[in-house]
This record gives C-alpha cells, sequence and structure tokens, in this order.
C-alpha cells in the first residue's frame, strides 16, 4: 500500500488539492486509538446548550498567524509563535487574566491521505479535545492512522511528555470527531455543507447520524488511556499552550468541547479530565 508521508511546507493554514492518498483503502480492524474509531465508548455528556449556541456564528478572520511565506521559514524549526490577539468584539466571554503562554513548539508531520475538504477560517467553531485510548507516543500515533486506512486523523497529537505533532494544516478537516448524536448539527450549529468529503466514513446507526462536527473543528488528541492515572502536567501545558495558539491563529475562541460531548456514549476525554475540560472552558487553561 502507497504510504503518503507528503510534508506540507506550510504550518498551520495551507493549500489543499494534495489529498491524492484518499483513495486508497485497507480493511484493517480498528484497534488502538480508540477515541477517532468510528465505534463509541462508554460514558457519555450531553453538551451544553450554551456551548452550542455560543459558537453559532463564525467569525471571518483573515489574519491567519503565518502567511504560508512565513511558515517555509518557520517550519524548519518546528516553532510557531502566537501573535494575533483575537479580535476585541470577540472577547466578552475572555478570561481578565490570560494565563496560555503565547508560544508552543509543534513538529510538523503531515499526511495528506488525512485531508478531507477546506476548512478556512470562518468555519472554525471547536476545538475537539480527544485522548488516544493508548500510550504510544505521537509520531507512533500519527503513523499508525496513515497506515490503518481509515483515513482518521486529529490535528494534533500531545504527548505526554508535551510533544505537539501535527498532521493536519488548520485550514483544512480532520476526521477526528466521527459521526455525533442525532440532532447534534443543530445543536452545535454544524450543517453539513458539503465540504467535508466523509471520505471512509461508517454509518454508525440512526442514533449517530449527524457529521457536521468535522468541518467546523480542530482536534487535539491528548496520549492518554482513560483509568490510567492523571494528566501529566508537561502535557497539560502543552494544551494550554496549543489553545492559546489556535485562538491567535483564528483570531477567536473557539468553544473548547471533548468529543463525547459530540457523540454520547464515547470513552473521550476521560473522566481524569473532566476537572481540567471545565477549566479549559471557563478560562482556556487546565488549571
Ligand atoms: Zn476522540
Amino acid at each position: 500500500m502507497p504510504k503518503t508521508n507528503e510534508r506540507s511546507r506550510a504550518s498551520g493554514f495551507s493549500t489543499h488539492g494534495k489529498g491524492g492518498a484518499l483513495t486508497r483503502r485497507e480493511a484493517i480492524a480498528v484497534i488502538g486509538v480508540a477515541c477517532l474509531a468510528l465505534g463509541g465508548c462508554s460514558g457519555g455528556q450531553a453538551p451544553d446548550a450554551a456551548d452550542g449556541a455560543a459558537a453559532t456564528q463564525p467569525v471571518v478572520s483573515d489574519v491567519p498567524l503565518r502567511s504560508e511565506h512565513q511558515d517555509d521559514a518557520a517550519a524548519t524549526d518546528g516553532t510557531t509563535a502566537a501573535a494575533t490577539q483575537p479580535d476585541a468584539s470577540l472577547q466578552a466571554d475572555a478570561p481578565t487574566t490570560p494565563q496560555a503562554p503565547s508560544t508552543v513548539d509543534i513538529n510538523e508531520d503531515y499526511r495528506s491521505g488525512f485531508y478531507h475538504g477546506p476548512k478556512g477560517t470562518a468555519y472554525q467553531k471547536y476545538i475537539v479535545l480527544h485522548d488516544t485510548e493508548g500510550d504510544a507516543d505521537p509520531e507512533s500515533v500519527i503513523s499508525w492512522w496513515d497506515s490503518n486506512g481509515n483515513l482518521v486523523a486529529a490535528h494534533f497529537v500531545v504527548g505526554k511528555d508535551g510533544t505537539v505533532f501535527q498532521c493536519v494544516p488548520l485550514d483544512t478537516i480532520a476526521h477526528h470527531a466521527g459521526y455525533g448524536d442525532t440532532g447534534h448539527n443543530a445543536l452545535f450549529g454544524v450543517p453539513e455543507d458539503g465540504r467535508d468529503d466523509m471520505a471512509a466514513s461508517v454509518w454508525i446507526g440512526p442514533d449517530f447520524a449527524d457529521y457536521g462536527m468535522n468541518a467546523y473543528s480542530v482536534g487535539i488528541e491528548m496520549v492518554h488511556i482513560g483509568g490510567s492515572g492523571p494528566y501529566p502536567e508537561a502535557q497539560l501545558d502543552a494544551v494550554d499552550a496549543l489553545v492559546a495558539y489556535l485562538d491567535a491563529a483564528f483570531g477567536l475562541q473557539s468553544t473548547i468541547i471533548d468529543h463525547k460531548a459530540w457523540r454520547s456514549g464515547n470513552s473521550d476525554t476521560s473522566p481524569e479530565f473532566a476537572t481540567y475540560l471545565a477549566n479549559y472552558q471557563d478560562h482556556r487553561t487546565h488549571n
């Protein structure tokens, strides 16, 4: 099976048309990286209606964090810097004392096989947090996604040591959220508008018929197995920095949810993350 390891020259936002690997298929059982599988896990959580309502107005920003030309240079060292402040009109709910660091080191490992359509800044509404449900490091996770034929990936993977890898550009749809509860497209304000090619998506039944989230979100996977203990501080600090980076890159504060908010019955994020999730939703850092 040909494997696409194309490395995009652009970090964050990039051009499209690199989906050559989208046609590959391989019937391999879905194991590991459970939260990205199309099935679900235990537990569930209904989304706060306010979350869905709060992000129904996409905000257009023409100020990506870096231009593609800047990306060319910055991509060489994997370092990014948050330089753009969100528009003042978007900060009604902003924390009064921002705590997030403004920089994050991102290792780019773009795989065009994960690209599922365009997602311009106007469509950015959510940051969806996931657990990998495995202990593999980010590089291994991405390689696994690329080899299993499911065409499923999140934009970012954050290791236990705080290492951050990105495998899908910010302006590109990734398949990380999959099908959500029937009715969630409307609840979350994420209509299916045809931008998502839905390649390799697998119908999981009438209770989970909505597929809009991928096209309006960025996915972050944290290397973690539910029930295995606390998330290391280094990992949480990296997620803090990544959230701040995304806020700056998009010029807005995306609504932060976990995967199970989109699809009830999914396992991630795990119960150990509940307090952190509440903190992220309140003031965008884990503590
Ligand atoms: Zn997940």
